[in-house]
């Protein structure tokens, strides 16, 4: 038997759904909107700064695809 797989709900089997491709369930989803909270909870510095990389990354993204437009 192959390792043993999280159940739905837990942040495991999230990924495990974006790795085949598949949207997560509700309660996957549930499960990281809970998980990333909970972060926020325990360090919000370093949450505002993962936060803010996250947009750095979208904006320079959305520059090249209007400069190469
Ligand atoms: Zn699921």
């Amino acid at each position: 038997m192959p390792r043993e797989l999280q159940p739905c709900g837990t942040p495991a089997a999230y990924m495990r759904h974006k790795r085949h491709g598949q949207d997560a369930c509700r309660v996957c989803l549930d499960a990281m909107s809970e998980r990333n909270r909970a972060s926020y909870a325990a360090d919000p510095e370093r949450a505002r700064e993962l936060a803010r990389e996250r947009m750095r990354r979208y904006s320079a993204r959305q520059r090249r695809r209007e400069a190469t437009a």
